[in-house]
Parts: structure tokens; C-alpha cells; sequence
């Protein structure tokens, strides 16, 4: 793990979202992405090298209106950056950690990504995330 890159928060309403936390954080999000594949729209905060990532589901079938609706609104993950994310996996994997899919998938911000299963992290959604510039030459 090289940093903390980001806290993912569900959100129902993501136009709200973004008007409460421009209000908490006192700048404003500095975009928003639509990730067709994981059913949700984002936005995203930046705090010095930290991200919020704000995700309001755009589909019933999403993860996001899935975790909304057994868990409410509130912190849905913890992304942290790594150099090579294949070679993270295998890692992983060795030390006896579980993925949710153990392959890199794109994800919103230019990134790849992964998540771990909150069964083999003690609760906590954790994703692992590569910058998609620095992915294979
Ligand atoms: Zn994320």
C-alpha cells in the first residue's frame, strides 16, 4: 500500500451530496464520472492528495443501492494506491486475503481497481487502485 488515495461514501442523492460537502470541506468536487460497469455515478474532493469519492447509484442492481439499502448512506470504502495492482492481488492472495474478483477491473478516475472481501478484512470494503498511465506498457 503506497496511500490512503481515497474514502468511497454512499450516498442516495448525489446533487445534495455534493452541496453538503462543498459546505464541510469548503471547496468543491472537482468532478463527476458516470462508471456504467459498476451501476453508479461519482464525484470526487480533493483534500490535499486525499480524495472523497462521493457514489450515488444509478441502477436497483448496483453495489451502492444494494449496500444503501442494508446498511444506509454513510463510509462504503477505503481505496488505497498501489504501484502494480496484478502483483497486489497475488500478494494478497498469499497472505490468505480474499477479493470480492481477483482481477483488475476500470474504475472511475482513471484508475484500476480491485476490492478485497470485507469478510477477510474485519467489516472494512477495501480497494486496492493503480493509475491507469502507469498500467502495462
Ligand atoms: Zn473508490
Amino acid at each position: 500500500m503506497q496511500k490512503l488515495e481515497h474514502i468511497g461514501i454512499a450516498v442516495k442523492n448525489l446533487a445534495e451530496a455534493n452541496e453538503l460537502f462543498a459546505r464541510l470541506l469548503g471547496r468543491e468536487h472537482y468532478k463527476v464520472e458516470e462508471v456504467e460497469s459498476e451501476g453508479v455515478k461519482t464525484s470526487f474532493f480533493d483534500l490535499g492528495g486525499v480524495k472523497i469519492e462521493l457514489l450515488e447509484a444509478i441502477r436497483d442492481d448496483s453495489p451502492i443501492a444494494k449496500f444503501i439499502e442494508k446498511r444506509g448512506q454513510g463510509v462504503h470504502h477505503l481505496a488505497f494506491d498501489v504501484k502494480d495492482i496484478e502483483s497486489s492481488i497475488q500478494h494478497y492472495q498469499e497472505q490468505g486475503f480474499e477479493f470480492i474478483k481477483a482481477e483488475p477491473k476500470q474504475g472511475a478516475d482513471n484508475k484500476l481497481i480491485c476490492f478485497l472481501h470485507p469478510k477477510s478484512t474485519q467489516g472494512v470494503l477495501v480497494e486496492l487502485c493503480q493509475d491507469n498511465v502507469k498500467a502495462r506498457q
